[in-house]
């Protein structure tokens, strides 16, 4: 069993959308091994995001991220990382597939209702950076 993770960001929050994500993401096979909802501060979401310090997108990601509270999560399934992506589709919710939580529920290539961890960049540094090994349920 494979683990990655899902932060359910605050535009989706803000709408309410929390359950129909959820309800989404376990209907595709994910088991939630941990979930907390949080607040991130301007510096916590700079430090999650600094892989994408530099990019011309950054500064509004980082006031984004921290505009409300978002849903962090740990899943598990076997081959996590890659099958979240596809359930959660490209980034821009008008260039993706029909029925991806980004296609159904995204607004725009900002405010896309979704992170999920690319599988090549380090999901468990991701996990990591909200959850301590003893926090998540192990099935
Ligand atoms: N983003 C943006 N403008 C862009 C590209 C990305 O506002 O042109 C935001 C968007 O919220 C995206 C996040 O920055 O989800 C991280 O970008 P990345 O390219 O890693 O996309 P993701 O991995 O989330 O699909
Ligand atoms: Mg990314």
């Amino acid at each position: 069993m494979d683990r990655t993770l899902l932060i359910i960001k605050p535009d989706a929050v803000k709408r309410n959308l929390t359950g129909n994500i959820l309800k989404h993401i376990v209907d595709a096979g994910f088991k939630i091994t941990g979930m907390k909802m949080i607040w991130p501060d301007k510096e916590m979401g700079g430090k999650f995001y600094e892989i994408h310090k530099g990019k011309d997108f950054y500064s509004w990601l980082v006031e984004f991220i921290s505009s409300g509270p978002i849903v962090a999560c740990c899943l598990q399934s076997p081959d996590a990382p890659k099958k979240l992506r596809e359930v959660v589709g490209a980034t821009d919710p008008k260039k993706t597939a029909p029925g991806t939580i980004r296609n159904l529920y995204g607004t725009s290539v900002g405010e896309n209702v979704v992170h999920a961890s690319a599988p090549d960049e380090n999901p468990q540094r991701e996990i990591d950076f909200f959850f301590s090994e003893k926090e998540l349920f192990k099935y």
